[in-house]
Formats: structure tokens, C-alpha cells, sequence
């Protein structure tokens, strides 16, 4: 099926790009990569009156260390995270999740900032910006808003985005050295969406944890933090960790949403399976 009729421009200015947002709210929609986008105005899932594509904006494109933070351009594409080597020292998570998403021709294309904004629960950068609690730098005509990952996930693709703004950049902390980031999934096919996965942060003070986050993805209708699994977690003695109570509290908080998938017993069950695996490969350093 072909999309319904629609106006495009393609502005070389941030500011072009925000005035054309706010001239025709409600009938305008941003495109990126357009890897989803397109597909769902096919479907008639979306039907906007004109497209503002955004890939004329250069300045959105750059990675770069900014004091403790890597700040990322909305337009990285999936590819681009993978071929970074900024990416893969500083925010190893990111790095890791991002060889998960779909398949070659869409990561050429695919951005960060249309991932995040789509907001799939399915999807891979939601979970790892959620886990290292990242921030979105969203920008509209009269300004700029800074709101964390915690605060810009809302529901099954909604977000904090409002009317007429975008989102310019994302930043994430670096890693600490005592720190480990691992991301695992399961998916039926490498580069399909995830039946369920998971990212991890870990911080590590002589032996013991010192800090943990661990985020679900595919488990309900936004990316979830297993807030208790991380309490458990909080000070244990990573060598002596006994898995089977880490388990019982996962099992105990997370209670994933049904899909076409999978049961939500299955998903508990896979959530359980990332989680010893990740927390495996940390303690033989292998992560
Ligand atoms: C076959 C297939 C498999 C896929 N598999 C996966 C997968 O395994 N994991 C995964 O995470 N994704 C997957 N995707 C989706 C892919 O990662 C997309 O690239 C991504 O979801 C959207 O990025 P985009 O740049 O293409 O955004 P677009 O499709 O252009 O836009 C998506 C939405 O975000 C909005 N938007 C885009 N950029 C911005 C911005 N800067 N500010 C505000 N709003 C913005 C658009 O208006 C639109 O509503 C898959 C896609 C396909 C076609």
C-alpha cells in the first residue's frame, strides 16, 4: 500500500526546521530515517500533511565528548554508533545494544533520535537511555528542554515530546572505570526486535556492588526499571552473589505484558535467563 498524498521540505537550518514544526502543528510530522515512519504512513497508521526531513541538519550528526558526558546527534545513525569508537569506550551499553537493532540497510539509515522519539518498547535505545538514566536535549521555537530518560518515557510510544519541538541530542555519562555495562537480548533472528532484553550497569567498590541499574525492554508498554533487583543488588559481594535470590526478587517485580510473542510466564522466565547471563559473564570478566 502507498501512503496517502503529503508535502515534503527539507530545511538546512535547526531554526527553518522548528518554525516549519510550529506553523503546522498538528499536521506535520519529522522525518529521520524514515525506517519507521514511512512504514506506518503506508500502513495508514500516519497520515501527515507534510514532512519535515530532517537529514539537512547537519550539526545533528556529531558525536563528542563534552566533560564527563558523550553527547550524540539525533541524526547518528544505527551504523555510525557501531563504527565509533567515542561510542564503544564511553557508553559500551549503547554500543553493544546497537549491533541488536534490524539489519544493515536500516541501521545505514535509522537514527538514534527517531528510536528514541518512537519510543517502540521493543526497541533497544530506549532500555539502554533509560538505564544509564541519558539525557534528552529536546528543542522547540522558544528553547531548549533538558529531561531525563526517566521522565521521557510515558507510555506504549509516548513520550515528553511536545508539539513543535525535537530532539537535537542525547547525552549519556561516560563510564566510570569500576563500572560494567552489559546489554543482552533474546530475539528469534539476530537484528529482529527482541522477545525480551535487558541492559545492566554495574559499579564495583572492592569486591562489592556499589550501584546498579538494570533495565527490561519488551516486557510492557516502556522500557522498565527492576527498581527492587536493583535494591537486592546494592552492596552484595559480587563473587558471592547468589543467583537464585537475585531471581526470586526479578520474578517477584517484573511481571511482563503478553504478546504476540510470548506468554508473560515465558517472558518472566527470559527476563530470568539475561539476567543470570549477564551477571555470569561479569563474574568471569567476560562481559
Ligand atoms: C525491518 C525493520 C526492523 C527493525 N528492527 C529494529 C530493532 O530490532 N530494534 C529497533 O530498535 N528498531 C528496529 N527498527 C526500527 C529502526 O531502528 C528505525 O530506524 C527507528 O525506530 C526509527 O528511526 P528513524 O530514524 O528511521 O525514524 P523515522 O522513521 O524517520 O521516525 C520515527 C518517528 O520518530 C519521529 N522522529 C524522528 N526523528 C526525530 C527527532 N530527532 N525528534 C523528534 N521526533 C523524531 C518521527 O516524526 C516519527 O514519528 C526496525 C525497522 C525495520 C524497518
Amino acid at each position: 500500500m502507498k501512503s496517502p498524498d503529503f508535502d515534503y521540505v527539507k530545511p538546512t537550518r535547526l531554526a527553518q526546521a522548528l518554525s516549519l514544526l510550529a506553523e503546522h502543528e498538528g499536521e506535520v510530522q519529522i522525518l529521520a530515517g524514515g525506517q519507521s515512519l514511512l512504514a506506518m504512513m503506508n500502513l495508514r497508521m500516519s497520515w501527515p500533511k507534510l514532512l519535515v526531513d530532517i537529514t539537512g541538519l547537519s550539526e545533528l550528526r556529531t558525536i563528542a565528548l563534552q566533560g564527563p558526558s558523550l553527547r550524540i546527534g539525533a541524526l547518528v545513525t544505527h551504523a555510525q554508533l557501531l563504527s565509533s569508537a567515542l561510542v564503544s569506550t564511553h557508553v559500551p551499553l549503547l554500543f553493544q545494544s546497537a549491533s541488536h537493532v534490524a539489519h544493515l540497510a536500516i541501521r545505514n539509515v535509522g537514527t538514534i533520535g527517531g528510536s528514541l522519539a518512537l519510543a517502540d518498547p521493543a526497541a533497544e535505545y530506549p532500555a539502554v537511555a533509560l538505564c544509564l538514566n541519558a539525557t534528552l536535549v529536546l528543542q522547540g521555537l522558544h528553547g531548549e528542554r533538558r529531561v531525563s530518560a526517566q521522565n521521557f518515557f510515558q507510555g506504549l510510544y509516548q513520550t515528553d515530546l511536545r508539539a513543535g519541538e525535537l530532539i537535537t541530542a542525547i547525552e549519556f555519562a561516560s563510564v566510570q572505570a569500576n563500572e560494567v555495562q552489559v546489554f543482552r537480548e533474546l530475539a528469534r533472528r539476530r537484528g529482529d526486535y527482541a522477545l525480551v532484553g535487558m541492559a545492566m550497569a554495574l559499579r564495583v567498590k572492592q569486591g562489592r556492588i556499589d550501584g546498579a541499574r538494570l533495565a527490561f525492554l519488551a516486557v510492557g508498554d516502556q522500557p522498565v526499571l527492576a527498581l527492587k533487583t536493583m535494591q537486592h543488588l546494592q552492596g552484595q559481594v559480587l563473587r558471592e552473589l547468589a543467583l537464585p535470590a537475585c531471581l526470586a526478587v526479578l520474578r517477584s517485580e517484573l511481571i511482563p505484558k503478553a504478546d504476540l510473542q510470548a506468554q508473560s510466564t515465558t517472558k518472566a522466565h527470559w527476563a530470568g535467563v539475561l539476567l543470570s547471563r549477564a551477571l555470569g559473564a561479569i563474574g568471569e570478566g567476560v562481559a
